[in-house]
């Protein structure tokens, strides 16, 4: 074990120590750690980056598994996991940062001096220039339930072949909020991958399955290889409360909301809505408040929802992703992302 200032590095013994399943491994991790196992090209490498977020545990129970199960990956691989302090604190794996602190997936701007999560990331990012890997995925799970996707900053054929490995869906965001796959350029891609809802089976399954693909797969950039043909998205809006403030989800309009939803709102993940979909239901004045902003902040609610009676409609089709129903987050946070589709 060699410790550094704030990544403590273990190499492949420390699979002696996890234990037998998440909750001992992430006992015995003493804060943000990285993990080393040879693979049989030592002159490559590969980054895997998970728990960034404490309350995202698909991308440790995966590594937990393939660990125990000592797996001997194509190339060299290292493996980062983040945010121990927030997945550690009662309940475990609720808290996406520690309260009162950054969120980690935020901090991968200048300046780095200013908190406790800054140099962590520095610390990361400095790695990954010495280490010089192929490629870097950095796993996620989303807040709702919902099926797996890629995000990618920007969009080529290595990029898209990684996100491959683990899902058929990619977006592509030029919305920029110190997240580490913003560090991604053509020669060094990092990517994004939500593997669904944090307690979806199926999510651990993405996560077990792409990353055994990830580490084991000889050449990562060779066509043939290509598993999933992936749906792109480009360039999707957010669409916030904004100046609403009152929001509900249940089967008919909430007297007192500005906003209800429908309460299978999140079946429409991913899903085609057409302007005959009753997304929800409004106040009268509501649809001045709310935003679906691209990234320069132009706000184009109005041109892509419609009021009729009361029930809110989308004006064309539209695939919406990361819907969500926890209230807290569509409040603080966002509903939805909206890309457009033919
Ligand atoms: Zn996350």
């Amino acid at each position: 074990m060699d410790s550094k200032a704030q990544i403590t590095h273990f190499d492949s013994a420390v699979r002696q120590d996890i234990g037998n399943g998440i909750d001992d491994f992430l006992t015995f991790l003493p804060g943000p750690s990285r993990i080393h196992v040879p693979g049989r090209d030592s002159s490559r490498c590969r980054i895997l980056v998970t728990l960034l977020h404490g309350n995202e545990p698909s991308g440790i129970r995966a590594l937990h598994t393939l660990l125990k199960e000592c797996f001997f990956p194509a190339v060299d691989i290292y493996c980062y996991l983040m945010a121990i302090e927030a997945a550690e604190l009662a309940p475990r794996f609720t808290f996406r940062q520690v309260p009162g602190k950054r969120d980690y997936n935020r901090c991968f701007l200048p300046p780095f001096d200013s908190d406790d999560q800054g140099p962590v990331c520095q610390q990361l990012l400095e790695e990954i220039q010495q280490l010089n890997p192929e490629a870097v995925v950095d796993m996620h799970n989303t807040s709702g339930e919902g099926p797996s996707f890629g995000v990618v900053t920007r969009y080529d054929a290595r990029h898209d072949r990684i996100v491959s490995l683990f899902t058929d869906r990619c977006v592509v965001t030029e919305l920029r909020l110190g997240a580490l796959m913003e560090t991604s350029t053509a020669q060094l891609p990092v990517v994004t991958v939500e593997c669904g809802g944090a307690f979806e089976a199926a999510a651990d399954r993405i996560a077990l399955d792409g990353m055994t693909r990830y580490f084991g797969v000889e050449a990562l950039f060779r066509e043939e290889h290509q598993d999933l043909e992936t749906e792109v998205f480009f360039h999707p809006m957010r669409v916030e409360m904004n100046q609403a403030e009152i929001i509900a989800c249940a089967e008919h309009y909430v007297p007192g909301s500005d906003i209800t939803l429908t309460r299978d709102i999140e079946h429409h993940n991913f899903g085609l809505v057409t302007p005959d979909t009753l997304l929800g239901w409004v106040a009268p004045g509501t649809l001045e408040k709310m935003a679906a902003f691209d990234t320069e902040r132009t706000n184009h609610f109005r041109s892509l929802y419609r009021e009729e009676e009361g029930g809110l409609y989308p004006r064309c089709n539209q695939k919406l992703f990361m819907i969500t129903s926890n209230l807290a987050i569509a409040r603080s946070d966002c509903l939805w992302y909206t890309a457009l589709t033919d």
